[in-house]
Order: C-alpha cells, then structure tokens, then sequence
C-alpha cells in the first residue's frame, strides 16, 4: 500500500491541520493505545484517515460540522484504534462478553465462530466509556496454539478495504451522543407498543433481563439526576417476556445503515471505490431515502451530533398504526429472519444445509414471478415448498414461511409508507417505463387496493404480530457486525 503520496498531498494543501491530527496521533501510540499505521510503509496511515474522515464529514454537512469537531469526538471516545488485532500487554482492560479481546477464547468466539471482519466493543477507561476499536488481518492463518485457522478479517493492504472499513468503524462512534438526564423527557427513552417496551438508550448487552426491567422501572428516578445517558445511534432494545423471556432483542439494523452510508459518502468524497455495495443493502437504502428526504447535509449532521432526534422523529411518524422506527427496525431484520428460523428447524431435524438453499430459491422464484400474489397463488407455493422438504416444519417455522411468501406485498407497504414520509424531490424519470413505473407505484399507494387482497393471516404479517422466538438469535448475530 502506497499512502506516501496521498500524505504528501494533504501536508502541502493542509499543513497545519494535518500536522494538529499528526500530534493527536503520536500522543495516542506513545500511550500505547493507537496504532500509528500497520507497518513501517503505513506509518502515517492513522494520521491520513483521521484527515480524510474529518474533512469530508465537513464538506458532506457543507461546514454544519467541523473536521475539527469530529476529530475530537473520535479522540476523546476512540480508547483503542488497532490494526491486524488487539495488542497483547496493552488492551487486557478491553473485555467482551467478559472475555479478554487479546484471549484466545475471544479469537475462537468472534473470528473463527462469528464472522468478524472488524470490532468496536465499549470498555471502561478512568470512569468514561470508551471504543476500542480493531480490523482484523484476514492473512493470519494461525491461532494462539500455533495450528493452522480461518480466522475472518479483512484485506489489510488493500486501502480500499481498509478505508471503508475504518470510516465505517469510526461512523458507531460518531453516532453516540451523551445527554444529561435532566434535559430528557420519558418518551427519549423508553416507548411502549403492543406487549413490547423499547429502549432507545444505549445499554450494555452483558445485562440481565432483571437489569433491563430495573432500569425501565426506574427511568423517572435517572430523568432526575445528574447522569448522562448515552444513546447509540438509530438502535433500540427490545424487552418483550413473550417473544424472548431470556434475553433482550436488540434492533440495530438502521444503525448499521447509517454508519455504512457515511463511511459510503466518505469514499465518495476521497475518491475511493465501495468494494462491496451490496453489503447492507436495504438498510443502507432505508437510511439513504430518509436522510436524502431531510437534505443529506443536514440529516448527516444531526447523526453525528444528536442522533437522538432522529430516533425520535422516526418514532413519532406512524406505519399502520404502529411507529415507523420499530417497524422499520424489524422490516429491515426480517429476511435475515427468515431464514434463521427455517434453518434452525430444518437443520436441528437433520436434514442437510442444501434443502435451504432449494427453499430460498422457491421464495425468490415466486417473488420475482408474482409481485402481487393473490391467496391462491400464495398456497399453492407454500404447499409446493412444504411438500419439498424431506422433514416436518415447526408450527413457528410454518408462520415464518407464510409470512416469508407475502414479503413483496409487506415491503410494498414498507417503502409506500417511507415515499409518504420521507419524500425526496428529485431527478425526474428519464425514460419512458420509468414514468410508467413510478405512476403506477403513486397509484397503488393511494387506492391501497393490494392491501384490500391480502388475507388475515397474511395481513398479520405486515404488522408484525407473528415474530416467532426464534428470530432474535439472528438479530443478535447480525447486532455482532
Ligand atoms: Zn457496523
């Protein structure tokens, strides 16, 4: 990796920036707590993201935010910036899952187990709550014990790789935003719908349900101290004994689209290729519409500030009587879902991994081929689907597959509700099918005539009301990205 030019470049047009970044940096590594680069070829690399990262946020909100203020938020709140993996000596105080990150436990858990390409778990460092943030090498075949490993990381001499990652990274700190207690109303932070009461402060995941119901009987008690509460970007947490009677059901989805937006909007404007766009898709798309819809500028800038206001605003707004952010929250998680569901059931039946396959190219087919399914068509797919299967579903496996068959008509009721809400004056359609298109998409939102089709079963679907418990585990698993 090359960075030398690209440095020399910034040292010439922004000598006495760059150089304030550069001695924030060396503070950092003399204490032992920041990389300075991954080699001696990258030494300055720390110094020239920090740079771009900070620049472009400026120039994205056109000066609402300061480079210099977002080099600060990352310095005070980044404890850790590491590259390749943690440091063994230096980041013993940085647990997760009351796990050592530099054990060999936490390699096998989160590198060989879970898919981890980079890390940003919190930690506590002289009383404030902290980041510590990794990329993983994903050139390292070995373990602790020496024998040969997949573990998961990504391409560390590519700066491309390492760019997007870093910026995408660095967006989970900027999106946290401390508020004093005192200057908060209930509704910030705790909203109740259905059996379900979320949590829209950012709380540890190593609490126990007892902690969580704690803290929401005792909400009026923090509204009145001196305390700060934190929250973490547009991510809430869900308590529902029905649902999960074990553990807590965290939405973090719309945060990761946002996190993945900026780091998108930062490539753009250092001129960096996305090396995977179709990395958080849908939820990269949701954010996008929303914050296209406020002006992008703008809606960047309350992110990195307040993103608290955002969590509000989003739940404020209705979808079929239910808040737009919960809904959204789990619209966005549902195909992950889906397809945790069947696979738990199928899998822990014995049947081989490849029958999944088959089901989820079933689904897709039907799909593509019957945008608006009528009842009909919906049973005949779902008995073609359940006769394939060489074992029995479970009843919630079956709901999920009934809910899974209605995905187009629930995400057209998604996306009407969003072009409701958050409408975005832009470029006309160019060409001719697209006019076409997008009347008959105007049509169908204001007769709501497809809505009138679907029947009962399915309309419980589209709110929601059949979330099965398994489904929370691949919540998790995502919440680890
Ligand atoms: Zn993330």
């Amino acid at each position: 990796m090359d960075i030398k030019d690209i440095v020399e470049k910034y040292k010439a047009e922004d000598s006495k920036f760059f150089e304030y970044i550069g001695r924030l940096v060396d503070k950092k590594v003399q204490e032992g707590k920041w990389d300075k680069g991954i080699d001696d070829e990258s030494e300055d690399l720390t110094q020239m993201l920090i740079y771009e990262y900070a620049t472009s946020l400026e120039k994205i909100t056109k000066g609402k935010v300061s480079a210099k203020f977002v080099v600060d938020k990352l310095s005070s709140q980044m404890g850790k910036m590491r590259y390749g993996e943690y440091k063994k000596g230096l980041d013993e105080d940085v647990t997760y899952d009351n796990v050592p990150v530099t054990s060999k436990e936490y390699t096998e858990m989160c590198r060989v187990k879970s898919n981890f390409g980079a890390h940003a778990p919190t930690y506590m460092e002289d009383g404030k709550e902290k980041c510590a943030i990794v990329l993983f090498d994903n050139s390292q075949q070995y373990d602790y014990n020496g024998k040969p490993v997949t573990l998961t990381g990504i391409d560390l001499s590519n700066l491309s790789d390492v760019r997007g990652t870093a910026f995408h990274e660095w967006s989970h700190i900027m999106e946290k935003c401390f508020i004093k207690a005192s200057d908060l109303k209930k509704e910030d932070i705790i909203y109740e719908e259905g059996d379900s009461t979320y949590i829209n402060a950012c709380l540890s995941p190593d609490l126990t349900m007892e902690e969580y119901k704690d803290y929401i009987a005792n909400v009026d008690n923090l509204l009145q101290s001196d305390e700060e509460v934190m929250f973490g970007g547009i991510s809430t947490i869900e308590i529902n004994e029905r649902k999960s009677p074990n553990r807590r059901i965290m939405h973090n989805q719309i945060s990761e689209g946002a996190t993945e937006l900026l780091s998108r909007l930062v490539m753009k404007e250092v001129g960096d290729e996305v090396i995977d766009p179709t990395r958080y898709e849908n939820k990269v798309k949701f954010v996008e519409k929303v914050f296209k819809s406020k002006g992008i500028d703008e809606a960047v800038a309350t992110y990195v500030t307040d993103s608290r206001a955002l969590t509000r605003e989003l739940e404020d707004k209705k979808i079929n009587g239910q808040s737009l952010l919960h809904y959204s929250s789990r619209h966005l998680d549902f195909l992950g879902n889906v397809e945790g569901t069947l696979a738990r059931d199928i899998l822990s039946k014995g049947a081989e991994p490849e029958i999944l396959e088959d089901v989820k190219g079933k689904l897709m087919e039907f799909w593509k081929t019957h945008p608006e399914s009528t009842i009909a068509d919906r049973g005949v797919v779902f008995n073609e689907i359940i006769d394939s299967l060489p074992v029995e579903l479970s009843k919630p496996a079956r709901r999920t597959l009934v809910q899974a068959i209605s995905y187009p008509d629930r995400d057209r009721l998604f996306k009407q509700a969003l072009d409701r809400e958050f409408p975005v004056k832009e470029e006309k359609p160019r060409i001719a099918e697209d006019v076409k298109g997008s009347a008959k998409r105007l049509a169908l939102g204001r007769s709501g005539k497809d809505v009138k089709e679907v029947s009962a079963e399915v309309r419980d679907a589209y709110v929601g009301k059949e979330e099965t418990k398994e489904e929370k585990h691949q919540v998790e698993s995502e919440e680890l990205e």
